[in-house]
């Protein structure tokens, strides 16, 4: 028999960063990852804190930057890298009036830290009412985060690399392994989950490309108009990711890949090459907010879910607000807290 503190079921954000939470407190986990590539794993690792179509921000934005920041430099400690790469966002503005509500909400307390007031005309690109750069904007190379990370697991015993079987557990066993808790964070496959079996996350699928681009451009920023455009290395740039709340099919819509190809078209004048299309499945909740609590009658079963479009951000920092509330009792925020759907 092994005995760990914790079982956890899945392997994208929700799960490495409650993972990491464990290992920095000392705790033995056991983590199951069924080796799908999750949303997390096709995400755009972009760290942003405004909402860049009406230049706003969200709730907890700073905070959970600065968790982050902070998060990374402790994963740094055992992995030897540092995955938050400081390129920032330009966003691509569409017209003069986008540029004109950009410089008056730099004006605004809540978003002066966020919005710089200089703009930038770039070359290569489209942009004849020039960008605006986000402010704490970054990115997180997410190949390297989480293969570094599985390898980690993986080197500690702590990666089991197959499905979770629903019909294995009993209580607190799992075939030869015995737990405090388990964490169930599956993203959208939390509809095969026979304990959480009302858990409201509703999918909405993102297409990305990987594209060539036959132009170099000399600057090292993430582009933002419809999308993202970021460098992967050498030629290879990331373009995406589109939202399609409506598509629930386990396959790449052709449709998308065009509206990707004619997303870029706009602002990217050059011949490019879709080298590979890929999509995911964003656990997304109407109010927002992620998914956190257990189960009446199993305590020792938690769910950690529905991050939405910021799985970094909110991955992170939720992660430890799980934490603190499983092994010091802190109450959770009212606005995650599962029970905020029995009202
Ligand atoms: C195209 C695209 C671009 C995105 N870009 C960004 C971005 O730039 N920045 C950002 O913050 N967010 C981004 N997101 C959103 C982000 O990816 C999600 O919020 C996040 O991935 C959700 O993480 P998760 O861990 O809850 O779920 P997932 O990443 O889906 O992970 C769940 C994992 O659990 C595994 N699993 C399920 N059931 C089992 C089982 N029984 N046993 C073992 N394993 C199981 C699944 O295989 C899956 O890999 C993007 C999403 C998409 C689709």
């Amino acid at each position: 028999m092994k005995n760990v503190d914790y079982i956890i079921v899945g392997d994208g954000y929700a799960a490495f960063f409650f993972a990491h939470q464990l290992i920095l407190n000392g705790k033995s986990l056991v983590l199951f990852s069924a080796e799908k590539k999750g949303a997390s794993q096709v995400s755009a690792g972009i760290v942003n804190p405004l909402v860049l179509k009406k230049f706003t921000t969200f709730w907890l934005a700073a905070e959970q930057i600065e968790f982050l920041t902070k998060t990374v430099a402790e994963i740094e400690t055992y992995t030897g890298e540092n995955y938050l790469i400081h390129e920032k966002i330009h966003r691509i503005f569409h017209d003069e009036n986008e540029m004109k509500l950009w410089s008056m909400k730099t004006e605004t307390e809540e978003l002066k830290p966020f919005l710089n007031p200089t703009f930038e005309t770039l070359d290569t690109i489209k942009n004849p009412f020039g960008t605006g750069e986000v402010n704490h904007s970054a990115r997180l190379d997410v190949n390297g985060f989480f293969k570094d990370i599985s390898t980690y697991l993986e080197e500690h015993e702590m990666l089991v690399r197959e499905k979770f079987d629903y019909n294995k557990v009993t209580d607190s066993t799992y075939e030869n392994i015995t737990f405090k808790n388990i964490v169930f964070c599956e993203g959208m496959g939390v509809r095969d989950n026979p304990f959480f079996t009302d858990i409201q996350v509703i999918a909405n699928k993102g297409h990305h490309a990987t594209v060539r681009l036959y132009e170099k451009m000399n600057h090292q920023y993430t582009l933002k108009k419809k999308h993202f455009l970021f460098p992967l290395n050498d030629d290879l740039h990331y373009y995406g990711g589109t939202y399609d709340p409506n598509e629930r099919e386990n396959e790449i819509d052709e449709f998308k890949t065009e509206e990707l190809k004619d997303g870029l078209a706009a602002f990217y004048p050059h011949d490019f090459e879709v080298v590979e299309v890929n999509y995911g499945f964003r656990p997304t909740v109407k109010d927002r907010r992620p998914i956190i609590g257990n189960l009446p009658d199993h305590q020792n079963y938690y769910i950690y879910n529905g991050l939405g479009a910021r799985g970094i951000l909110n991955g992170c920092y939720f992660s430890k607000e799980l934490y603190e509330h499983i092994e010091n009792g802190k109450p959770l925020m009212p606005e995650v807290d599962l029970k905020r759907f029995n009202k």
